[in-house]
């Protein structure tokens, strides 16, 4: 294997450049990126999910906030947990769609 680094060639195995010392780090599989990529993937939807479970939350308990003012304060607190609940699920889509988009350029 070679250096990433320096291109000195290494004894296959080598943890660290014999020239430079730079640790050599196997290049990952195409295998290996395809089921991070679709982890990824798996994990997107999820946020995708969880943001449109929270918006249909948001909107029943304002709803409920408006037609059973009894509870009101019950179901303004629901909606303060589906509104923190959606803006983690969209954080957590966009993440793994950049991630899912990195890994992608990493295919060969
Ligand atoms: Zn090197």
């Amino acid at each position: 294997m070679f250096c990433s680094k320096c291109g000195a060639q290494n004894a296959e195995g080598s943890l660290f450049c014999n020239k430079c010392g730079a640790e050599l780090t196997d290049p990952l599989s195409n295998d290996a990126l395809k089921v991070q990529i679709e982890e990824a993937r798996h994990l997107e939807v999820q946020g995708g999910t969880g943001y449109k479970l929270s918006l249909v939350a948001l909107v029943l308990a304002i709803v409920l906030a408006v037609f059973i003012p009894d509870y009101r304060a019950l179901f303004i607190i629901l909606a303060v947990i589906a509104i923190i609940v959606g803006i983690w699920s969209v954080t957590l889509m966009s993440k793994y769609a950049r991630k899912r988009a990195d890994l992608i350029k990493k295919l060969k």
